[in-house]
């Protein structure tokens, strides 16, 4: 039987915000309207929980919480997955030369290039101040050398505009797979194997990606 409120309900009957409808005896449901505007405030709780608010990009949790399903399934699927760590090169002589809004205003470039760059079903997430990872389903390390030299010319070829003066800014990235290099099984080691990456890429000019 079907009860709505707990009277016995037998024929078509309008619900309304809070109604309590019972399925049997073991199932208790509650309706709720929910307007346009209670849900656009619920859709920004929710964005807000999991993005990074200056670049739009994914938080640092939420990207490792999508970089460990990603992995987990990778693995059990013996499919391919690549990571690529991005950071801008000397980022502290744009907050000395244009100031700490300067800075925010490179960042939000990198979030909109990278945007306009990846797949939908990348994962974009900033890692850090102004470190970005990028995570590629399916694409093996060549693949994914591709994928962050194609982002590097982009932010290199890309002038920011910050109050009517151009913000020139390159980036290096370090790039890893899952089948790279051995038994890489997990997060941790897949982010320090990309990450001595992009310490090599810094240590050779920078404006470069390492992906060996
Ligand atoms: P390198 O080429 O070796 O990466 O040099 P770098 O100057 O980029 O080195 P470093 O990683 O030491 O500098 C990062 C700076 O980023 C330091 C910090 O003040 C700044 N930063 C971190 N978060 C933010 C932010 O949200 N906004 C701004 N404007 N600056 C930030
Ligand atoms: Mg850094
Ligand atoms: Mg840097």
């Amino acid at each position: 039987g079907s009860y709505l409120n707990d009277a016995k309900s037998l024929r078509a009957t309008p619900l309304g915000d809070g109604d309590r409808i019972r399925l049997g005896t073991g199932t208790m449901l509650r309706f709720s309207l929910v307007d346009e505007q209670e849900e656009l405030a619920l859709k920004k709780v929710y964005e807000a929980a999991l993005k990074d608010g200056l670049t739009g990009a994914l938080n640092r949790r939420a990207l490792e919480e999508r970089i460990d399903a990603e992995v987990s399934y990778a693995n059990r699927h013996g499919t391919e997955l690549s990571l690529v760590i991005f950071d801008v090169d000397h980022f502290k002589r744009v907050n000395d030369t244009y100031g700490h809004p300067g800075g925010d205003a490179v960042l939000r470039a990198m979030g909109e290039l990278a945007l306009r760059s990846l797949r939908t079903e990348d994962t974009f997430g900033r890692y850090g101040g102004e470190e970005f990872v990028v995570v590629t389903r399916g694409i093996d390390l060549a693949g994914a050398r591709g994928v962050a030299e194609r982002l590097r010319e982009l932010v290199a070829a890309s002038p920011i505009v910050f109050e009517g003066r151009e913000i020139r800014v390159t980036a290096s990235a370090g790039a890893a797979s899952l089948r790279c290099c051995g038994d890489v099984r997990d997060r941790s080691t897949l982010v320090s194997i990309a990450d001595a990456r992009l310490y090599r890429a810094k240590q050779n000019g920078r404006n470069r990606v390492v992906a060996d």
